[in-house]
């Protein structure tokens, strides 16, 4: 179910015009972008017809200005009540990478967060046995996980110069759909990996079930709400960068399900549609069809 089904084939070049964040499509497609049928506040969902990368119609204006408003002490740790839960899932993924590695896994391991903001990830990956480097662009952010003890280069990973094949792990969280030259930051990863190293990315699934009933109501579509969201993969569309920046795909998993945003529906509303997505988690799961994508990549 691609959310953009009902495509206006008309060109975006012949519509829109100005200093728009897109217009090619990021993933190296020759195609033009067309105008999706899909209208957020900035504009319409552009698609590229060759691989199906949904990308958001902004300026770059309007994307600088979305992308500041990362920059909190707080950064992404998590809150007290759902504290435990982060680190469960973290370990899981982290354990994930290991056997991945396999007879890679040699001593001292280590990980480099790439966004790791104010260093929640680089502390259970310390807990983990793994010594933890992080990259930030968001200053104020990087400076709560450095006072915390953990080394993070504060700026673009480019200009971080890490040595080639330095790390056995890098995860790169809620990242991808924020650049708007994805190729770039995953070929610096791999460059940076060690031989059979593994690079961990997750972000919105936009051939979604979610993504085709919410369609412009999902807040993973959201540029201002989620922090310069601009760029949408799909499983095809996430495959296809990882195999051109040298990645191969060891396992990719999509979960959860919703049809409407918590703010949007009256509460009994919203607990009877919350149900309804809890029973389609398990098909959409084995589909590929939730909106929590999750990739282990492997160096090849
Ligand atoms: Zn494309």
């Amino acid at each position: 179910m691609h959310a953009d089904k009902n495509d206006d084939r008309s060109s975006v070049s012949a519509t829109m015009s100005g200093d728009r964040l897109f217009d090619r499509c990021p993933l190296g497609c020759r195609d033009d972008l067309q105008t999706s049928a899909i209208t957020l506040t900035e504009g319409p969902l552009l698609r590229c017809t060759m691989c199906g990368q949904l990308l958001s119609s902004c300026t770059r204006g309007q994307y600088e200005l979305a992308l500041k408003k990362w920059d909190t002490s707080n950064g992404t740790t998590p809150e007290a009540q759902s504290a435990a839960r982060f680190q469960q899932v973290t370990e899981r993924r982290l354990r994930c990478a290991l056997r991945l590695l396999g007879r890679f896994a040699t001593p001292p391991l280590r990980l480099l967060d790439v966004g790791c903001s104010s260093g929640a990830l680089l502390a259970v990956a310390a807990k983990s046995g793994f010594s933890p480097n992080g990259v930030e662009i968001a200053s104020k952010a990087a400076e709560t996980a450095q006072r915390a003890g953990f080394e993070v280069f504060c700026g673009l990973l480019h200009d971080a110069r890490f040595a080639d094949e330095t790390f056995h792990v890098i995860t790169a969280f809620e990242i991808i759909e924020h650049l708007n030259a994805p190729l770039s930051l995953l070929s610096e990863c791999r460059r940076i990996l060690k031989p059979g190293g593994v690079l961990i990315v997750n972000t919105p699934n936009a051939a979604s079930w979610t993504a085709g009933v919410m369609r412009e109501c999902w807040d993973g579509f959201s540029l201002s709400a989620m922090g310069g969201h601009v760029s949408f993969f799909s499983p095809q569309s996430l495959t296809n960068l990882a195999e051109q920046c040298g990645f191969r795909v060891e396992r990719l998993e999509t979960r959860r399900v919703r049809f409407v945003e918590s703010h949007q529906a009256s509460p009994v509303v919203y607990r009877t549609l919350k149900i309804l997505g809890e029973i389609c988690s398990v098909p959409a799961s084995l589909l590929h069809r939730g909106h929590d994508m999750l990739a282990f990549l492997r160096k090849v």
